[in-house]
């Protein structure tokens, strides 16, 4: 028995970042509840915890307040994919921003502890290489990607007055693009569009002509950093704080990488660029490394091998 066990709340906990921490917590003996609208979840991808005593879940929109009596709240409910983000934008606004004012009121309330996944996104289309903590950004304010970037600095301005003003303890973290098992076949970011492609021989749609860069990180990785800055005690680091791998590619590259891979008869196909698309990312997590003492370690061979299994795995039971 954990005697130090702690009530822990995750928002978007039926999803796919969600779904690997709500496990984690639960291995590490905490008492997780899930909060999730089910808008890009599944009760699928939980559905292997509900068997554990220590796990609870509600659906429940976060726009709406929300009253629990918990210890620590990480707050991930927010649709991260731009088909999905961009479906329903003010929704997207409204989630990050009242969710992120509800879910602070409630962290102030109890005084409990609350963590926010923020993202590469606060930096837009960088004009620095690679991105540190330190640097602004470059966001459109008024495009099509402007609900969740927007939505997610406004976040973080909200995050950082609570605690000016209120005291209340955060953490805020930057997440760059992660993949992995618990990926919607139709969650319409690249990793997992390729793959599902890939394994149905299906025409890989490469966006522009390929030259724009990603740094991918998998899972496992990230939910390790996620859960360290949680538990780190550093006085007067709050975050921002970059959570990703360094690895940078372009997405040509992970295409040809994922057809070699899958050992697929796939051809790639160029399609129009998003408007706003980033032409290049990559983290430095310097700071990560110094102020947490993190770094990845499945390197995208490793990872892609993983997820590729499971994409397999469930389109072959579709
Ligand atoms: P996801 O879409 O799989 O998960 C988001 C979850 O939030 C879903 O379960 C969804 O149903 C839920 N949700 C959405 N709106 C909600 C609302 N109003 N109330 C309650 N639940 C709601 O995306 P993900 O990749 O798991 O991302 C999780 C978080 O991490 C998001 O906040 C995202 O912005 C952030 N993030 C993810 C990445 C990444 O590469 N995966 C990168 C940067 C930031
Ligand atoms: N992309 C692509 N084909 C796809 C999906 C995405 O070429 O089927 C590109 C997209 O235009 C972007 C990059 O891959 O340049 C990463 O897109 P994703 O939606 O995964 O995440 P983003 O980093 O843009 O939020």
């Amino acid at each position: 028995m954990n005697n130090n066990k702690k009530r822990v709340l995750v928002t978007g906990g039926a999803g796919f970042l969600g779904s690997h921490l709500c496990e984690k917590l639960l291995e590490k003996g905490e008492e997780v509840i899930c909060v999730d609208n089910l808008y890009t979840g599944s009760k699928k991808k939980i559905q292997h915890l509900f068997a554990n005593e220590n796990f609870e879940f509600i659906r429940h929109d976060i726009t709406f307040p929300l009253f629990l009596e918990v210890d620590e709240i990480y707050n991930l409910a927010c649709p991260a994919s731009p088909i999905h983000y961009q479906y329903d934008p003010v929704q997207t606004l409204k989630t990050s921003v009242h969710g992120a004012i509800n879910m602070l009121g409630l962290a102030k309330r109890v005084n409990a502890k609350i963590f926010q996944a923020s993202t590469s996104e606060v930096y837009g289309d960088p004009e620095v290489h690679p991105q540190k903590e330190e640097y602004w950004g470059k966001v459109n304010p008024i495009g099509p990607r402007s609900c969740y970037d927007e939505g997610k600095r406004c976040a973080e301005t909200l995050f950082f007055d609570y605690h000016r003003q209120h005291n209340v303890d955060i953490r805020v973290a930057r997440i760059f693009n992660t993949y992995g098992p618990q990926m919607n076949i139709n969650d319409g970011r690249v990793v997992s569009n390729f793959i599902v492609q890939a394994l149905e021989n299906q025409d890989i749609t490469i966006y522009g002509n390929g030259s724009q860069t990603r740094s991918f990180c998998y899972v496992s990785d990230l939910i390790n950093g996620i859960i360290h800055f949680m538990n780190s005690n550093l006085k007067d680091f709050k975050g921002p704080l970059n959570l990703g791998n360094s690895k940078e590619l372009t997405i040509l590259e992970l295409a040809e990488k994922i057809i070699k891979t899958t050992n697929s008869n796939s051809k790639i196909i160029f399609k129009d660029l998003p408007e706003d698309d980033p032409k290049q990312r990559q983290p430095d997590v310097s700071l990560a490394e110094k102020n947490i003492n993190w770094n990845p370690t499945i390197d995208l061979k490793e990872g892609l091998s993983h997820t590729i299994e499971y994409f397999s795995d469930i389109l072959n039971k579709v």
